[in-house]
């Protein structure tokens, strides 16, 4: 019996795509061997270079000044939530970072008005992290800028179109929406790979990785070949404008679920409500432990929130059916009438 996982990271996988790595594991496409003893290739865009990756997001937060800018550029930062005040942290190491918004007042429950961010204008680029999975804050659309966008899409991306032509970076951790640990997806624009970046390892070096087909040394291939299913699972199943659609179902429900119950709460500005990631809080605390174990009980698991933010958070991550959100809600609702 599968549990129904609600974990923020490393998240929940399609179970079509487990068994098949189940079933492939011992004998690849009748090669007598596992993937994880196979050699590996891969393969570009045309205006965007796609790097396979290791080192997390988290990586990235230093390598991309390290790759595209001297330590005396700037850079302007969007604050949002706990990632990006990390990303700001990791990268004002190699580059001049600014500040340009800063929501840690409303202890992110809110995302600073374009109107009111401070830019400047002479950054190389403007980094903010798309969806903040710990708070779960989400930009509604992509700022306007004529700034380089670069934007941190751990927990968000494949869970809804965007049009990559707007952004010189997009990178993503993949344990959220795209498969195991182990693999950082970086879809950085050809012409920046042509920057005079920092003194770093070739390995993290984007130009190097790009010629190399992310693969001047040996990757995580099992990470590789599980993501690959994922990519085939979401195409079967519609691609990403099927899975928008029951991302956007999939939030709501769990919303309404929240806003119609004075027992539960959501403390996020509705404009930037994440649908990825849910946090949410019981009218009395002291009821959290007994939620989490009688969720867990009845076969969902991981919903205990961030340690920063307490209460309850629900990630509804691709993989997760409306069956899932469905049974949580269900839950919830009987959970209200006996403890409210
Ligand atoms: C999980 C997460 C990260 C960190 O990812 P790692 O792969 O652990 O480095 C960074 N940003 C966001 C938005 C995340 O959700």
């Amino acid at each position: 019996m599968r549990v129904y996982n609600f974990s923020a990271g490393p998240a929940t996988l399609p179970e079509s795509v487990l068994t098949e790595v189940q079933q492939e594991l011992l004998n690849f496409h009748g090669q007598g061997l596992s993937i994880m003893e196979q050699s590996h290739r891969a393969k570009m865009s045309d205006d965007y270079a796609v790097l396979f990756l290791q080192g997390g997001a988290t990586g990235q937060f230093s390598l991309i000044p390290q790759n595209i800018c001297q330590p005396t550029d700037k850079a302007d930062y969007v604050i949002s939530g706990q990632w990006s005040k990390k990303s700001v942290a990791h990268a004002k190491e190699f580059v001049n970072v600014n500040v340009a918004a800063d929501s840690t007042e409303s202890k992110f429950t809110t995302i600073t008005p374009q109107a009111d961010w401070s830019l400047s204008a002479d950054a190389e680029y403007l980094h903010f992290c798309d969806n903040e999975t710990v708070h779960g804050v989400e930009f509604p659309e992509l700022p306007q800028s004529d700034k380089l966008l670069v934007s941190d899409m751990s927990s968000n991306i494949l869970s809804r179109q965007f049009d990559v032509s707007k952004f010189g970076i997009v990178y993503a951790g993949a344990q959220k929406n795209i498969g195991p640990a182990g693999l950082t997806i970086v879809i950085v624009r050809k012409d920046l790979l042509e920057r005079e970046g920092q003194k770093i390892s070739p390995v993290f070096n984007y130009k190097t990785m790009a010629a190399a087909g992310s693969m001047s040394n040996t990757p995580p291939t099992f990470a590789w070949y599980t993501a690959g299913k994922v990519f085939e699972w979401l195409k079967d199943l519609g691609g990403v404008t099927e899975i928008e659609k029951r991302n956007a179902a999939k939030s709501k429900l769990l919303y309404d679920t929240i806003d119609a119950s004075s027992f539960y709460a959501n403390p996020v500005d509705k404009a930037y409500r994440s649908r990825m990631n849910i946090p949410f809080t019981l009218a009395n605390a002291e009821l959290d432990a007994l939620f989490l174990e009688k969720s867990a009980e009845q076969g969902m698991i991981n919903l205990k929130g961030h340690r920063s933010v307490g209460g309850m958070r629900a990630s509804l991550y691709n993989p997760m059916p409306l069956a899932g959100v469905q049974k949580l809600v269900d839950f919830m609702q009987i959970f209200e009438k006996e403890n409210a």
